[in-house]
């Protein structure tokens, strides 16, 4: 088979900052116990990477985050993620005297200032739960989620400004976005649109929509967890419909299909996606393996 690898591939720059930090942090205080508060980010071989050096990950939901937060003793240090975090956790830890290091991506960031600037109401389009969308919420008590998951329902009547803010999770795919602006635009005219979806997200869906005509099967590497990972396998499978497209996070998930009737692959991934394991992958596919 022949296989074409998409560029970019594997990690965004706020992934590989991330992970740089992270490294340093344990670097620096080897015998320190450092926690990542919810992932650092959404891949689990990232994760069990980071595990074998005994960096491990406290789980959190907005429900429970402030308990989970009380897990931590004096002298731990905690590492919060690349998707931002509520506010609110850094005056806690703070009061506990546990240090804390923000990996937050400049293009989160860059959002969450908005929020924090905005003097109208904002509608934050994104995930619920999602870490971005928990660390947006916390930025404005003027601010209401327009939930992805919850097919264009949305409560206009919580908007008083005629001319709000919206603004973005960076990682959702730009027609879903389009989709959800357009339905915003019909309640709120003069709503002011951010857009701030990430160019390393929105590079990728367009490849993955301006497939090279002999593509028959897209592969794209990524965790389950990872919105943007996610977003490209939606996007193919809405779109390609004469192509397969399959998602998976290691190389072993390819034994369960019969590969053999497909000529030529384009390797996509995640921002997220070590770039091991799409090595991996691609020397599968070149030499053959799946036909054993
Ligand atoms: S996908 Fe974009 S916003 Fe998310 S970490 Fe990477 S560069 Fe930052």
């Amino acid at each position: 088979m022949k296989t074409i690898k998409m560029s970019p591939i594997s990690y965004c720059f706020g992934v590989t900052k991330a992970i740089g930090e992270a490294l340093k942090i344990r670097k620096l205080y080897p015998d320190s116990n450092i926690y990542f508060f919810g992932d650092l980010v959404h891949n689990e071989k990232v994760i069990e990477f980071f595990n074998s050096l005994n960096i491990n990950v406290i789980p959190f939901n907005k429900e429970n985050a402030i308990e989970k937060l009380e897990y931590f003793q004096k002298g731990d240090l905690v590492i919060f993620s690349a998707h931002g975090h509520n506010k609110s956790y850094e005056k806690i830890l703070i009061d506990k005297g546990i240090t804390f290091f923000d990996t937050t991506c400049i293009k989160v960031k860059k959002n969450l200032e908005i929020i924090k600037n905005s003097k109208k109401d904002v509608i934050f389009v994104g995930k619920n739960n999602h870490p971005e969308t928990i660390a947006s919420l916390s930025y404005s008590n003027k601010i209401h989620l327009y939930d992805i998951s919850n097919n264009f329902k949305f409560d206009y009547s919580l908007i008083k400004d005629e001319d709000p803010l919206v603004v973005n999770q960076t990682t959702l795919s730009f027609i879903e976005l389009n989709n959800i602006f357009s339905d915003i635009k019909l309640h709120l005219p003069k709503a002011k649109f951010i857009d701030e979806i990430c160019d390393a997200s929105r590079i990728r869906q367009q490849k993955i929509l301006d497939l090279p005509k002999d593509v028959d099967l897209v592969i794209v590497v990524g965790d389950k967890k990872s919105s943007n990972s996610t977003k490209l396998y939606e996007l193919s499978l809405k779109n390609n419909l004469n192509v397969k497209t399959l998602m998976v996070n290691d190389v072993s998930e390819l034994d369960s299909y019969d590969l053999t009737k497909y000529k030529v692959c384009l390797l996509a991934s995640g921002t997220s996606t070590p770039i091991s394991i799409i090595k991996r992958i691609e020397e599968y596919l070149n030499s053959e393996e799946y036909k054993k």
